[in-house]
């Protein structure tokens, strides 16, 4: 049996087998005629507790029996031989996260306004996800069913919050007692049966900064390259936090970790190769510094811990500010080829130059650049730095585009990143906006479900704005400047 240490959503966890949600027309599931909410209990007769056992036993596996639970109770089972490697063409429910066993004093439940949709709640400390989505666990309540399982089915690479190595340090910012805090033996375990690990810090001042993070990140260090990189982390306190424990972190507190971490880095690059502890670009923003250069973040091994999402984004969009300073280049060009095709024209002996033959042979009537009139709504962090860009992109395009820095209410605090934002604070300033358009960050919406963190619904939102909103990454919003 799979034992979890703390598991509110039990009865969920162990139901037999995993759901079909959609069978894809044409596929091998719909010859076999598995149907949406059937469920496939059993794989060549080992038991299945989600998608991701079912996907390790049937890996590699070309004669299979499935023992299927059908909604009205009937199991059935279905013998059959498949290709190597053919796609089974089912989607399969989502995994209910399994939550912690801790009380740590920074945890954003603790954030949260009351009134939060209980989903904001879920304290999830899951390895399954932790694979999946990079999600992290801190392994102290991982049990020995989930450590054994890491290792069978090679759940790698783990994310761990590690937070600090000394174990008083770690148990205080965990709420736990030692014992619990201590994840010595399990960290060493996955990474003797090369489990890689991608370890977090989450930093509050004044508590495992300074000489203890210079700990930390050289204990995790010395386990490189199994411990493939470290991200550090603010922490960040919305307006509920009132522990009196937690210091807020401020510009000065960022300015100086970056200097105490850069030291360690360059150690880092020349023993290592690799920088391999990562600020989090809140600190850099926070502190006023530059932004590290691309190849600091190597193959940025935590972007989805906001770390270097900024270094990425601007080295994308001069990318596109580039393409757009070539089609303004030859708009000029060929405005200076129908001068002098005009010249040409009244003056016989004008000689045109070989660039305006180049030019008469694009298609001058095709726009070169979309002159967009819209406000681009972001966080209050990364407002100035999209504003430069947009700067910009409208002196090379002529657009008329507005970046609308969001205040954010609903949580408050520190939190300024544009991730956060809620459709309450949208609509606080839906009288700023100005153009034909909004555009909004994509993962202020539900991935699954179009609904924003304060519960108000897409809808909703589009029909209190006054123009048409689009909700884009940062990827979607380089696509829709994109210049012709
Ligand atoms: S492990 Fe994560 S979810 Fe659990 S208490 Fe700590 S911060 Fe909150």
């Amino acid at each position: 049996m799979y034992e979890f240490a703390v598991t509110p959503v039990i009865t969920q966890l162990r139901r037999p087998g995993v759901t079909i949600t959609e069978v894809t027309p044409d596929s091998l599931g719909e010859e076999l005629e598995l149907q949406p909410n059937d469920r496939i209990v059993k794989v060549n007769g080992r038991s299945v507790r989600d998608y991701l056992d079912f996907r390790f036993q049937t890996a590699g596996e070309t004669e299979l029996t499935f023992n299927v639970r059908k909604p009205s109770g009937e199991t059935v089972e279905i013998e059959f031989d498949r290709d190597e490697g053919e796609d089974f063409g089912l989607m399969f429910e989502q995994i209910v996260p399994r939550q912690c066993a801790n009380e740590c004093l920074f945890c954003f439940c603790k954030g949260n306004p009351a009134d939060a949709r209980p989903s904001l709640f879920v304290r999830d400390e899951d390895i399954r996800l932790s694979f999946l989505y990079g999600n992290y666990t801190t392994l102290s309540s991982i049990t020995d069913d989930e450590m054994n399982r890491i290792i069978e089915q090679r759940l790698s690479p783990q994310y761990v919050s590690v937070h600090a190595t000394d174990l008083k340090t770690r148990a205080y910012l965990l709420g736990v007692d030692e014992s619990r805090a201590n994840i010595f033996d399990k960290f060493q375990r996955l990474l003797d049966n090369d489990i890689e690990i991608h370890a977090q810090v989450v930093l509050c001042p004044g508590i495992n900064d300074g000489k203890q993070l210079e700990k930390t990140l050289r204990d995790l260090a010395s386990h490189y390259p199994k411990v493939v990189s470290t991200a550090v982390v603010p922490v960040a306190l919305t307006r509920y936090n009132t522990d009196e424990r937690l210091t807020r972190v401020t510009p000065e507190f960022c300015v100086r970790t970056i200097r105490e971490v850069e030291k360690l880095q360059k150690e880092f690059r020349q023993t290592l190769g690799t920088t391999f502890a990562f600020l989090g670009d809140e600190i850099y923003l926070k502190g006023g510094v530059e932004i590290p250069s691309r190849r600091h973040y190597g193959n940025y091994p935590q972007i989805e811990d906001g770390v270097g999402m900024v270094r990425s984004f601007l080295n994308a969009f001069e990318k596109l500010l580039n393409a757009c300073r070539k089609a303004s280049d030859r708009g000029v060009a060929v405005q200076i080829a129908r001068q002098f095709l005009r010249n040409s024209r009244t003056r016989p002996e004008a000689r045109v130059p070989a660039r305006v033959e180049v030019a008469e042979t694009l298609p001058i009537d095709r726009p070169r650049a979309k002159k967009l009139n819209g406000t681009i709504l972001t966080g209050e962090m990364f407002g100035p730095i999209l504003g430069e860009q947009i700067a910009e992109y409208n002196r090379l395009t002529g657009s008329k585009l507005r970046v609308l820095s969001v205040p954010n209410t609903y949580f408050g605090g520190d939190v300024s990143v544009a991730g956060l934002l809620t459709g309450k604070d949208y609509l606080a300033v839906a009288d700023q906006i100005k153009g034909e358009f909004a555009v909004i960050p994509k993962h202020t919406i539900k991935s699954d479900e179009p609904i924003l963190l304060d519960g108000m619904t897409f809808d909703e939102l589009k029909s209190k704005f006054p123009v048409p909103i689009y909700d884009l990454d940062t990827n979607g919003l380089i696509e829709f400047l994109a210049c012709q």
